[in-house]
């Protein structure tokens, strides 16, 4: 007897860092009552991992240590009772405010070449989509390589990016707004190097998925990028058909 087994709708959101991509992809999350996963939060867990057991000496990270570790780090996402925000849990820890700083997003792209820890994030997130598969109708995940290696398959992709001054202006604005001693050289100069590791890694680099839609939001209120979304959805409409009225 075989089993029906339901796919989740999946939508993946890669692009540049620091483009909005968690904001506008939890957005859709919330309109479609979809699951949000943010596989960024994932690299900067291990990112975190390292530096608090002194894997990472002089910009070189220990490989061997961390393939030790690796397979029993325990990464999970809860929502806040307060917010209904999502936050990141590192072995039942919340580290969701540690993993957003410069700290961690110094030695996070250094992380995200490495073969090994990519595979392993990479089951990982095919393992969450598919932990949902029964409860829920569909998952908005944002990465690099979401649309082209976590989920080729995927029903919708989106591909972001903006230009570097305005998203370095906004990530500046937002860790100020939080209190933190920030100064925007630098957060500048992390977005373009992060831009730039990304793209030219030989693992997964970033790059927009040959069938993803374009969302250039350096000029677009959180709103405006809302109406860009639902335009496209009702594009697709006909496409979704199928998985509304199953
Ligand atoms: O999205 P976020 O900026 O939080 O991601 C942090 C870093 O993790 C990125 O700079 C990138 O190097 C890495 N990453 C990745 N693949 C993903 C998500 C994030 O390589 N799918």
């Amino acid at each position: 007897m075989s089993m029906s087994h339901k796919r989740p709708y999946i939508i993946a959101v890669d692009g540049y860092s620091s483009c909005g991509k968690s904001t506008f992809a939890r957005m859709i999350a919330r309109e479609l009552n979809f699951i949000y996963i943010d596989s960024g939060a994932m690299y900067r867990s291990v990112a975190l991992f390292c530096l608090e057991n002194n894997f990472c000496e002089n910009a070189s990270i220990d490989l061997k240590k961390l393939m030790e570790k690796l397979p029993s780090l325990h990464i999970t996402f809860r929502s806040n009772h307060n917010t209904g925000i999502q936050e990141t849990y590192l072995n039942g820890r919340n580290v969701e405010e540690e993993i957003r700083s410069i700290r961690v997003s110094e030695v996070v792209s250094q992380l995200s070449k490495i073969k090994d820890v990519r595979q392993h994030l990479v089951k990982l997130q095919r393992k969450l989509a598919d932990s949902h598969n029964h409860e829920i109708s569909g998952i908005v995940m944002d990465g690099r390589d979401i649309g082209t290696v976590v989920f080729p398959e995927a029903h919708l992709k989106i591909f972001m990016t903006a230009d570097v001054d305005v998203r370095a202006k906004r990530r500046y604005d937002e860790l100020k707004a939080k209190g933190l001693e920030v100064n925007y050289e630098d957060i500048r100069d992390n977005i373009m190097r992060r831009d730039h590791e990304d793209e030219t890694r030989k693992e997964s680099p970033l790059k927009k998925a040959g069938d993803a839609y374009v969302l250039d939001n350096s000029y677009m209120t959180v709103d405006e990028q809302m109406e860009w979304f639902r335009n496209i959805w009702k594009e697709i409409a006909k496409e979704n058909y199928d998985y509304r009225n199953r």
